[in-house]
């Protein structure tokens, strides 16, 4: 039974060098024995004791236990994860579950500033996630080939971003002068939510799938660049499709495992509060992030623990209310084993804990993944 609960893990990431300068004060702690992850409350202006502010919300400790918790501060702490880290106690297994056949999605989520492009991306030096999938995705490929000769492999890729409810290929330069292409989206009986011309590309090595990794990434930087930050606003969707062709000699019987590794950097999600917006973020409604707050709507419809009873989950979770949750329809209640990454600052406790609690929900949700073979 390849079903089970999303997992979920949270990282905080290290000060900023302008953090470190003002002496921010850090804000979370983590247990590496117990994975108890615990916001605490800021000191509130003037020295006054944690305790209720003049809205009546209430700051205090808050605490809360994941699936794993990543600590990135320089502090001497022997428990400090790298990225490498986080690949070894994540990537590495969620790929193993793709060449046993299985549909995998990673995504992060959390406000702009909190790493998760750092995750998923990472830098040069610093290569992230979606890097080292890469990495050791052909590395496994050819020492698997080396071994058996009866094994093929055939790797395609594909990058689109979301941006405000309009999907973008990040494998199609994009022309400066030109108006930007937007793709459609469809749904399969059979393969499900699908866009429709989107590129992809098939890679043979490591050079090559590399290559459009940077291609899209600068693509999504320059028109980030050119838009005032859309990077903060839009979701980009980092995919590579793995089919295992096994043949075999005594039968000469071929058979086929199919599999889709998801990975997503989410916008920041300080665009979901269309609730709490006041005053400014109001004005600016056009920063309010369709896609985002309806993923918040279909994480607690997931999780809602009548609705997985009654098993007509189909019926009530709002996927097809925005683009990003339709696309992702399978990767969070469906044929996918999901990992979402809760990225946090060290010291912003309104942000943070809207983050942890988006989390904690995100544990109950249940996904029924089956092996794809032939
Ligand atoms: P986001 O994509 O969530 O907006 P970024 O990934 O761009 O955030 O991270 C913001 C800044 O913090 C970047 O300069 C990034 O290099 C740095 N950073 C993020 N996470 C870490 C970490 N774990 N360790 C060191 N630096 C980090
Ligand atoms: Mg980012």
């Amino acid at each position: 039974d390849g079903g089970g609960n999303v997992r979920v893990v949270v990282r905080v990431r290290a000060f900023l060098q302008r953090e470190i300068e003002k002496a921010t004060r850090c804000l979370i702690d983590m247990d590496p024995i117990t994975q108890l992850t615990t916001l605490r409350a800021p000191e509130i202006g003037g020295g006054a004791a944690p305790g209720k502010q003049k809205s009546r919300k209430v700051i205090d400790d808050k605490q809360f236990t994941f699936d794993n918790s990543f600590w990135s501060h320089d502090v001497g702490d022997a428990h400090y994860a790298h990225q490498e880290d986080v690949y070894n106690s994540l990537g590495e297994e969620f790929l193993d579950h793709n060449f046993e056949g299985y549909h995998t999605c990673i995504f992060a989520y959390g406000q702009t500033g909190s790493g998760k492009s750092y995750t998923m991306m990472g830098t040069p030096e610093q290569p992230g996630l979606i890097p080292r999938t890469c990495e050791d995705l052909f590395e496994r490929i050819e020492a698997a080939q080396n071994e058996d000769s009866n094994v093929a492999y055939n790797v395609r890729v594909s990058y689109f971003e979301v941006y405000n409810e309009h999907v973008r290929d990040l494998l199609v330069p994009m022309v400066p002068s030109a108006a930007p292409h937007y793709l459609k989206i469809r749904e399969s009986p059979t393969e499900g939510p699908y866009v429709k011309d989107l590129t992809e590309v098939p890679v043979r090595n490591i050079n090559e799938i590399m290559r459009y990794m940077k291609l899209g990434d600068s693509s999504r930087t320059t028109a980030s660049t050119k838009m005032n930050d859309t990077s903060s606003r839009s979701h980009a969707v980092f995919t590579i499709m793995l089919r295992q062709i096994h043949h075999d000699m005594e039968t000469d019987e071929t058979t086929e495992r199919s599999s889709r590794i998801r990975l997503v950097d989410l916008a920041g999600s300080e665009r979901a509060k269309s609730t709490e917006a006041t005053g400014a973020r109001l004005r600016e409604g056009s920063n309010i992030n369709k896609s985002l707050t309806t993923l918040g709507r279909v994480i607690a419809a997931l999780a809602d623990p009548k609705q997985l009873r009654s098993g007509k989950r189909k019926d009530v979770v709002p996927y097809r209310d925005s683009i990003l949750t339709w696309l992702l329809k399978d990767s969070l209640g469906g044929n996918s084993k999901t990992a979402m990454i809760a990225c946090i600052a060290p010291s912003d406790y309104e942000e943070t804990l809207s983050t942890l609690r988006y989390a904690d929900q995100a544990k109950r949700i249940r996904t029924r993944a089956v092996v794809n073979q032939d």
